[in-house]
């Protein structure tokens, strides 16, 4: 939930010359700019599920690529559900009608490798009728693996096994786990034994409540069951190799 000092949740991942926005919120092309990023250079969006929180700012983003004039083609990657939500939305701004945006977007409902970066994709419980992907990202050397929305649920994604870097939601606490697993989440005690079944070497907690007095009781539950934890502050990076 967008909050005075936060927005929803999306991803950066890059290496090399290759790089991947995962989910679309906020001002996409203008978060990019003042981290110096720039937005002509993606490869591709990777879009986790179709909620208004993860999909709504992929039309403003593409119209700010048109602007700019992109000519690069463009990836955007996703389950076929997904992918349908993400082109109505595109159609209902008409940015189809634009022949030099959409000439240069490709939809994949399937993609194994953009550029320099590996990538694997796994299904997620979310809530019924909203088909969730989690996706793994590999440069041969740093593994990132990304939980978004979903109900942690066994067996794990053997894909996801020793990533550097663990993203998952969390919801909130394991006492409101019932509570959590019917809204579609997943309590912080899941989340850290997910990490360490899966053999992560961090774990970074995101998507997480509005409520900031239990962020550090958040913490705290995950700390207990897996060591290295973090709750990333908007617009951090880290590295992973
Ligand atoms: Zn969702
Ligand atoms: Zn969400």
């Amino acid at each position: 939930m967008q909050t005075q000092d936060s927005s929803n949740t999306s991803l950066l991942i890059t290496s090399g010359s290759t790089s991947i926005l995962v989910d679309t919120s906020g001002s996409p092309a203008q978060a990019l700019l003042q981290r110096n990023f720039n937005p002509d250079l993606l490869d591709a969006i990777v879009l986790t599920h179709a909620h208004v929180d993860h999909l709504y700012a992929l039309p403003s983003l593409l119209h700010n690529l048109w602007m700019r004039k992109r000519q690069k083609e463009l990836l955007i990657v996703g389950n076929s559900e997904t992918l349908e939500a993400a082109k109505q939305l595109y159609q209902f701004f008409h940015l189809d009608c634009k022949p030099s945006l959409d000439s240069i977007i490709c939809w994949a409902d399937a993609c194994k490798q953009v550029g320099d970066i590996e990538i694997e994709t796994f299904s997620l419980y979310h809530r019924p009728q909203m088909t969730t992907q989690g996706y793994t990202f590999f440069d041969g050397t740093g593994k990132v693996a990304y939980f978004p929305d979903s109900v942690v649920q066994k067996p794990y994604p053997d894909c996801a096994e020793n990533s550097q870097l663990l993203i998952h939601e969390v919801g909130g606490l394991d006492v409101d786990r019932q509570a959590l697993h019917h809204d579609g989440h997943s309590s912080a005690f899941e989340v850290a034994q997910l990490a360490k079944t899966l053999n992560a070497q961090a774990l970074l907690l995101v998507h997480l409540p509005p409520s900031k007095a239990i962020h550090s009781a958040i913490l705290e539950e995950a700390s207990g069951i897996f060591p290295t934890v973090r709750m990333p502050m908007e617009y951090s990076s880290f590295i992973v190799s």
